[in-house]
């Protein structure tokens, strides 16, 4: 594949390494820098920034009154609180500062705006000393209300983790970035709808120890959605069957080598095909390697980073893929196992809009209709049924129909 890719006249793609490696002998040498592992960081700090600039006690006490925060605290300063900033790492944290600023409401205020007034009713019985127990319940809600503990790392600051040694520093990181399929445009398919760019699905990061399969799994494709066979709607009694349960096979291709997903009998192997017409002709394509997704864990693999590899499912659906990092876990990031795979965030997702209306999102898409100009033309139920369908239920017209799960529904 490499003659085709050119890997090495592109700067962002590295050389083929064994990531294990590298970070083994990384991770020794950070070990070296960082002597007070696995115990509290706070308390021995001090003494090892001593030893690290190297200066006598007085020196460094003298340092340490100099550098002191308090030291810009002027006259008349609102009360600290916690700040939440997410566009860099970090943020204003500690026991001692409260998450608000908290300003009393003013008389004048309370008495002339609607909100100053409910805000001053909810503080007066949001007391601590308050008896009531439904009073308490409605703290309650309001703190789950609040951003700090959602973890959608776009939208608010995650809780500061707590550091474990034993984790951060050494456990080992991939992070990957996962793309929507696209129709290349250089290839001229007739009535097919390209997206020429390359849109980034989701970034899923996985430790070294994670098999291939558990990374797959955290791929979400709204593909993965579609209704199989006649049965286009769920019933009541009967729901649709989902393409995901029904066509389970995948390869995620690494490397000039083929992981399969062997997890399911019915399973086939999609990459046979692909191998047989590399194989066929002169192509200079290849040799392919086989492996097995669920028992190859990311550690083992060797690859370069920056690369685009290929996870194909459901017959042709190909997204790309990239291993765009690979490091150790750092005390800012989750610290614990279960936290992995880790889907890091999603790209933007823009609906498919309904192409009667623009108003709704499609839910249902119709192949060669014989009334409209576009194909595949995509309605929204009200449009669908209205353009589509007679009063009897029966079709106006020629047209092969589908539920359509639009990328946002999953
Ligand atoms: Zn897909
Ligand atoms: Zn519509």
């Amino acid at each position: 594949m490499d003659s085709l890719h050119e890997p090495d006249s592109r700067s962002w793609i590295s050389k083929e390494i064994r990531p294990k490696q590298i970070l083994d002998k990384y991770q020794e040498r950070v070990a070296a820098y960082k002597p007070y592992q696995g115990t509290n960081e706070t308390n021995v700090r001090p003494f090892h920034l001593q030893q690290m600039v190297n200066v006598d006690d007085e020196m460094f006490k003298d340092l340490e009154e100099a550098m002191d925060i308090e030291n810009l605290t002027t006259e008349g300063e609102p009360c600290p609180m916690q700040l939440v900033n997410p566009n860099w790492n970090g943020g204003v944290y500690g026991i001692a500062i409260p998450r608000y600023n908290e300003t009393p409401i003013p008389e004048a205020g309370r008495l002339t705006l609607r909100t100053l007034y409910v805000q001053a009713e909810w503080n007066k019985r949001a007391k601590k000393d308050n008896p009531q127990d439904k009073d308490k319940t409605m703290v309650a809600s309001r703190k789950k209300e609040l951003l700090e503990p959602n973890d959608n790392f776009y939208l608010s600051q995650p809780p500061k983790q707590l550091y474990r040694g034993v984790f951060s520093d050494n456990k080992h990181l991939y992070t990957i970035k996962v793309y929507r399929p696209f129709v290349h445009p250089n290839i001229a398919i007739k009535d097919t709808f390209s997206n020429k760019d390359l849109t980034l699905a989701q970034e899923i990061w996985v430790l070294g120890e994670h098999t291939l399969a558990d990374f797959r799994d955290k791929i979400t494709c709204s593909i993965d959605n579609n209704f199989v066979g006649k049965q286009q709607v769920d019933t009541l009694n009967k729901l649709a069957p989902r393409a995901g349960d029904v066509y389970k096979s995948g390869f995620l291709f690494i490397n000039s080598c083929f992981y399969l997903d062997t997890r399911h009998k019915d399973n086939i192997d999609y990459s046979q095909v692909i191998i047989d017409w590399a194989s066929k002709s002169n192509r200079n394509l290849g040799p392919f390697k086989k492996g097995v997704m669920e028992t190859t864990k990311f550690q083992d693999l060797e690859f370069r980073v920056g690369y685009p590899y290929v996870f194909t499912h459901q017959g042709n659906h190909e997204h790309l893929f990239c291993i765009t990092d690979v490091r150790l876990v750092g005390p800012d990031d989750p610290q614990s196992e279960n936290k992995y795979p880790l889907i890091r965030s999603v790209g933007v997702q823009q609906s498919r809009m309904c192409m009667v209306c623009q108003i709704k999102i499609a839910t249902w898409v119709t192949v060669n209709n014989s009334r409209v100009a576009e194909n595949p033309f995509f309605f929204c139920t009200l449009c669908y049924k209205s353009f589509n369908l007679k009063v009897d239920g029966s079709k106006e017209g020629e047209f092969e129909e589908y539920r359509y799960h639009d990328v946002n529904s999953v």
